[in-house]
C-alpha cells in the first residue's frame, strides 16, 4: 500500500492510500478539512474509491461534505457515529470486512472505544489507521468511553502483525515520547526514536507511520503489563496498581496531568 499524507489543520493527517504509487484510485481517510485534499486529488488526477472515518470528531470528518460532492464515493464510517458524521452510506462496526476492489484490498473494521465511543480502526495491506485511537508514542484522550474500554480496544490493536504500518491521525510524536521518556527513563528505544523524530520534525517531514514492532517497545500505552511501567506508575501515585486496567489508566491521568 502506498501512503500519502496530506496536512490539514494544526497537526492532522489525512491519508491518501493507492495500491501503488502511480495507481489512481485511493482511499481517503478522514479528511478533516477538504481544500488541501481536494487540491492533491486535482493536482495527481486521482479518483477517490472509498472514504473511511474513524470517529465523528470534526477535525476528522469536516472536509467529508465537500469531498463527497466533487468526487463521489462510498463512505465506510462506525455504525454508531452515522449520525453525527452525515454521509455516510456504509455503517461498519467491529470485524466487518470492508473490500475496496478499486484498491484490490480488504481491510477489517476494529473496534477502539474510548476517545469516542464508537470510533473504529482498519486494518488491512499491511496497515493500520488509527484515526485518534492510538499514536506513534502515545494515544487519544479518553473522553467518551472508560480507560478499561480503550486499554481493551489497544490490546487488539497491539495483537496485530509485528510489520503492521500505523498511520495515526495526529502528528503527535515528539510531545508522546517526551512524555514516554518520564514513564521509563532508562528505555533506550524512546531515546534513539527521538533523535529520530527530532530530525525529521526539524525538515518538516512527518514522523508517520509508526511500526507496531516498534510501537510495543516504546508506547507507554500498550506497555500497561510490564513491569517497568506498572512501576512508574505506582510510584507517582503512591499504590501499586492491581491490573493492567489500572495502570493504563494511571498513565492516560499521567499524560493528561503533563
Ligand atoms: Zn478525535
Amino acid at each position: 500500500m502506498h501512503v500519502i499524507a496530506v496536512p490539514v489543520l494544526s497537526d492532522n493527517y489525512v491519508w491518501i492510500a493507492g495500491q501503488t504509487p502511480d495507481a489512481d484510485a485511493v482511499i481517503v481517510v478522514d479528511p478533516g478539512a477538504a481544500q488541501p485534499v481536494a487540491d492533491y486529488l486535482s493536482t495527481q488526477d486521482l479518483n477517490v474509491a472509498a472514504y473511511f472515518i474513524t470517529h465523528h470528531h470534526g477535525d476528522h470528518t469536516g472536509g467529508l461534505a465537500k469531498l463527497v460532492a466533487k468526487w463521489p464515493a462510498p463512505v465506510y464510517a462506525p455504525a454508531d457515529e452515522t449520525q453525527r458524521i452525515g454521509h455516510v452510506d456504509h455503517p461498519v462496526r467491529h470485524n466487518d470486512r470492508v473490500s475496496i476492489t478499486a484498491l484490490g484490498a480488504e481491510f477489517e473494521v476494529i473496534s477502539v472505544p474510548g476517545h469516542t465511543l464508537g470510533h473504529i480502526a482498519f486494518h488491512g495491506a499491511g496497515v493500520l489507521f488509527s484515526g485518534d485511537a492510538l499514536f506513534r508514542g502515545g494515544c487519544g484522550r479518553v473522553f467518551e468511553g472508560t480507560f478499561e474500554q480503550m486499554r481493551a480496544g489497544l490490546a487488539r490493536l497491539r495483537a496485530l502483525p509485528d510489520s503492521t504500518a500505523v498511520y495515526a491521525g495526529h502528528e503527535y510524536t515528539q510531545k508522546n515520547l517526551e512524555f514516554a521518556a518520564r514513564v521509563e527513563p532508562n528505555n533506550a528505544d524512546i531515546h534513539a526514536l527521538r533523535e529520530v523524530v527530532a530530525t525529521r520534525r526539524s525538515r518538516g517531514e512527518p514522523t508517520l507511520p509508526g511500526q507496531l514492532a516498534e510501537e510495543r517497545q516504546i508506547n507507554p500505552f500498550l506497555r500497561w503489563d510490564q513491569p517497568v511501567v506498572a512501576a512508574a506508575a505506582a510510584e507517582r501515585d503512591g499504590v501499586d496498581h492491581q491490573d493492567g486496567d489500572a495502570v493504563f489508566a494511571s498513565i492516560r491521568r499521567w499524560k493528561d496531568a503533563s
